[in-house]
């Protein structure tokens, strides 16, 4: 069951750009005072009333009035997708993957480009009568952080806008474009047809779309190698907030001059941002995260790739895709989008590393990394026990035949080759043959020289398979713990530098053992960047507080060995009231400057990034 509105919602208390107007209107809502006509015009007093019973909503005093003409002043619009404030799917769009339950007022899902425009163009008018009125996008709802919830309208580009265009090649470079809401799995079938593939995928690709990847600037194993979904972004096109679509490219000097003197909102925020860069250059840079892996909040840092005094001179670009790309809709909404491809790799070895000590496990990491590996995976003990205990989870996703001999080449690694115990860490180190700092087995040499004495290449197919099969299915595996409980997705996205992974797997190890709750560990070795989910009850009353309590603790940990809060699942409610434990209040300032520039009327995604409005205990869910 979601949380009831009232509790889940605590009206915008920190930060809030709206006018005085706008807060009276907040506040009358916040006392549940009943909306008369004394505020409105007579007819829409008439639209109001017929509204309220058609739809029987009259519980829901969360400033309805706006959210209730909605559907009226769309369709009056032009819009022509779906708008809905149907029960259950109001109940489908309270929850993602995340630990929250929020609910929605209105859910609408556009046809077209056109459709997010006239909502855009909508939402930003009526926002000044309704202050709460405000769009949230939403694709696949598959991310980790609530990013797609909100008490007002989600935008679902998922039904309709899922169009995925050819592969073009230019200079010897593949790109393709795709509407938002194309699956993943989609779009990696079509690129396979033309050998290749799209390096940041995220171990959800096979649930999640091409438009929440890129919003949440999502990563995944060959981001070792390949970096983010930012990376691989060639263009945008992006609504923002005048209700315009806009093409946004990397620009030359020269190019950038010409949109500076115009007057729309692309314009407005380039301004914004070269003048941020003007005269916080270096703050701006030293702000950048060390971690190998980030996407908490705006990446300005990354916007220009070259030193502003270069780039004056007419070398590299100016890409605000880098800001878009991760900014979990707050700034606009993604109409369309167009990525780089890479051939698929095909002469890869796989090593395999089982490590029985915890404190061996930083080592062999910083030495594999000199090999120049595509990706270095690892998931503990604990995965794969379960992986052992629970056989029949891989029928369902293997062919029988493939079934049987991945688990006799599971259970015999286990029984025959580790003498029935299980490593603390299995270590999965991929190496291109063609670009490898080292020849495959004589990486193994170095590696089992040390700390990683059972260090192997594995030749068989079927035996790479189990391995990956089981690193694939650590989140999953992971909820055979206890059927009863949920892995909780809250601490699961911390990096840290990799010559201090041993000390954070051990600092993870007692914190869990201090709030007596079990984890399974996996993720994404080479960069530092661990997942893991405490397994919860969330129908337990007390949870909320440990997960608030627990939250300081392990972030904290992170913090203490120089490492970050959010590798890839990007800040959503979670992390964004913990943002300043990474940055410093200049650059905090800096976001939100950014933020409002681009959206003065808050209607994207307000509380995400910047702002937060929520209030993340009692938006907790209340069940597994
Ligand atoms: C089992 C599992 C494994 C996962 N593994 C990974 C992983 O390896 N790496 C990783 O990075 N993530 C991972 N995730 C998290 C999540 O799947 C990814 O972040 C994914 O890319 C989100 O895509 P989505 O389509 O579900 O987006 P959604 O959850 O629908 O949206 C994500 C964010 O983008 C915004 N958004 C959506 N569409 C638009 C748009 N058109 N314009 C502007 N903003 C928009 C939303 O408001 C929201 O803030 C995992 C999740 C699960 C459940």
């Amino acid at each position: 069951m979601p949380t009831s509105s009232k509790k889940a919602i605590a009206p915008k208390k920190t930060i809030s750009k709206k006018t005085t107007a706008k807060k009276a209107v907040v506040k009358r809502a916040a006392k549940k005072a009943p909306v008369t006509t004394k505020h409105v015009h007579e007819h829409t007093a008439t639209v109001l009333t017929r509204a309220l019973h058609e739809k029987k909503v009259l519980s829901d005093r969360r400033q309805p009035l706006g959210h209730l003409l909605l559907e009226q002043k769309l369709r009056d619009a032009g819009f022509k997708g779906v708008v809905t404030t149907d029960k259950k799917i109001l109940d489908k769009y309270s929850t993602d993957e995340s630990i929250f339950c929020i609910r929605p007022q209105v859910v609408i899902q556009p046809k077209h480009q056109r459709d997010v425009e006239v909502a855009v163009q909508l939402i930003a008018t009526e926002t000044k009568r309704f202050a709460s009125l405000s769009l949230t996008p939403r694709a696949a709802g598959t991310g980790l952080g609530g990013g797609s919830l909100t008490d007002s309208v989600v935008i679902d580009v998922s039904r309709f806008m899922h169009d995925i265009g050819g592969v073009k090649k230019q200079n010897g470079v593949a790109t393709f474009t795709c509407e938002p809401g194309a699956m993943w799995r989609d779009v990696e079938r079509m690129l396979k047809h033309h050998d290749l593939y799209l390096p940041p995928y995220p171990a959800s690709k096979d649930i999640c779309s091409i438009g929440g990847a890129v919003a949440n600037n999502s990563a995944g194993p060959d981001s070792l190698r390949y970096g983010h979904c930012a990376d691989w972004v060639a263009s945008l096109d992006v609504v923002l907030q005048d209700g315009k679509t806009y093409t946004i490219a990397p620009l030359s000097y020269k190019e950038l001059k010409v949109l500076l003197k115009k007057d729309n909102a692309h314009a407005t925020m380039a301004r914004e941002v070269f003048s941020m860069l003007e005269t916080n250059e270096k703050v701006i840079a030293n702000a950048k995260p060390k971690t190998t892996k980030n996407s908490a909040g705006y990446a300005v840092w990354d916007v220009l790739s070259t030193s502003l005094a270069n780039f004056k001179k007419g070398h590299g670009t100016f890409d605000l895709t880098r800001i878009i790309s991760g900014s979990q809709g707050t700034i606009g909404v993604i109409v369309s989008v167009t990525m780089r491809a890479e051939p698929i790799a095909h002469d890869t070895d796989l090593i395999v590393v089982p490590v029985f000590d915890l404190l061996d496990a930083g080592a062999v990491i910083e030495k594999a990394l000199e090999f120049n590996p595509i990706n270095i995976e690892l998931f503990d003990g604990l995965t794969f026990d379960l992986a052992l205990k629970n056989p029949q989870f891989f029928k369902d996703r293997l062919g029988m035949l493939t079934y049987y001999k991945v688990m006799l080449s599971m259970y015999t690694t286990y029984h025959v080759r580790y003498a029935r115990r299980t490593p603390e860490f299995t270590l999965l180190i991929t190496l291109n043959r063609d670009d490898a700092k080292l020849e495959t087995d004589r990486a193994v040499t170095k590696l089992r020289s040390h700390h990683g004495k059972y260090a192997r290449k594995v030749a068989s197919p079927i035996e790479r398979e189990m391995f990956w099969q089981i690193r694939r299915a650590s989140y999953t595996l992971s909820k055979f713990q206890d059927p009863e409980k949920r892995p909780a997705a809250f601490l699961e996205d911390m990096v840290v530098p990799t010559k201090n992974l041993s000390k954070f797997f051990a600092a993870i190890k007692k914190l869990l053992n201090k709030y007596n709750v079990i984890a399974a560990v996996h993720g994404h070795g080479g960069n530092g960047h661990l997942h893991f989910y405490p397994l919860l009850d969330f129908t337990n009353k007390t949870t909320p507080a440990l997960v608030m309590k627990m939250t300081e603790d392990f972030f904290n940990a992170a913090i203490e060995l120089d490492g970050n809060l959010c590798g890839e699942h990007n800040d959503g409610i979670i992390r964004t009231p913990h943002l300043d434990k990474m940055f410093t209040k200049t650059i905090l300032d800096l976001f939100k400057r950014l933020e409002h520039a681009c959206d003065p009327d808050d209607i994207f995604n307000p509380g995400k990034k910047v702002n937060p409005r929520f209030d993340v205990k009692a938006s907790i869910r209340h069940t597994n």
